[in-house]
């Protein structure tokens, strides 16, 4: 990647609801009456961003680095993981100019949770705030998110070479 001055990744993840999990998203736990189905938190917002991060650092994907055929990962939080993918990003010389995500599903409704969000993902990758976006859309009740039954999320990002 020597020479590369800029970065650009693409993450994409879903997660299928489950009934007695709480809903966890963007490192926040939303109000809702099920959450997410998966082997850690399930929060398909912050792995939707670990993999913009590490596709763009042609690392692979979060499957490779955090497999969930290790109990090492059951049911831990994806914030920590975040902060670990942060810390490979530094490791590789690159620092995140910018981020935005959106969350595709029909219910809860996300605004109120918007900037905690921001905030959490912002601090677990050690970036201003301002960095991180945080947005959500409804399919106008079509395909499985409309139907309920997942959530997806998306997130693309910016990474520029630390200076050396
Ligand atoms: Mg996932």
């Amino acid at each position: 990647m020597t020479g590369t001055p800029v970065r650009v990744g693409i993450g994409y993840d879903v997660h299928a609801f489950a009934e007695g999990r709480p809903l966890v998203l963007g490192g926040i736990e939303v109000s809702h009456d099920r959450g997410l189905a998966g082997h850690s938190d399930a929060d398909v917002l912050v792995h939707a961003l670990m993999d913009a991060i590490v596709g763009a650092l042609r690392a692979g994907d979060i499957g490779r680095l955090f497999p969930d055929t290790d109990p090492a990962y059951a049911g831990v939080s994806s914030l920590v993981l975040l902060g670990r993918v942060g810390e490979l990003m530094r490791s590789e010389g690159y620092r995140l100019l910018d981020a935005d995500t959106v969350l595709v599903l029909e219910r809860p409704m996300i605004s109120p949770y918007r900037d905690s969000m921001r905030a959490r993902m912002a601090e677990a990758l050690g970036v201003d705030i301002g960095v991180i976006g945080v947005k959500a859309t409804t399919t106008e009740g079509l395909g499985f998110t409309g139907r309920e039954e997942g959530v997806a999320a998306q997130a693309v990002v910016l990474l520029e070479r630390a200076e050396s």
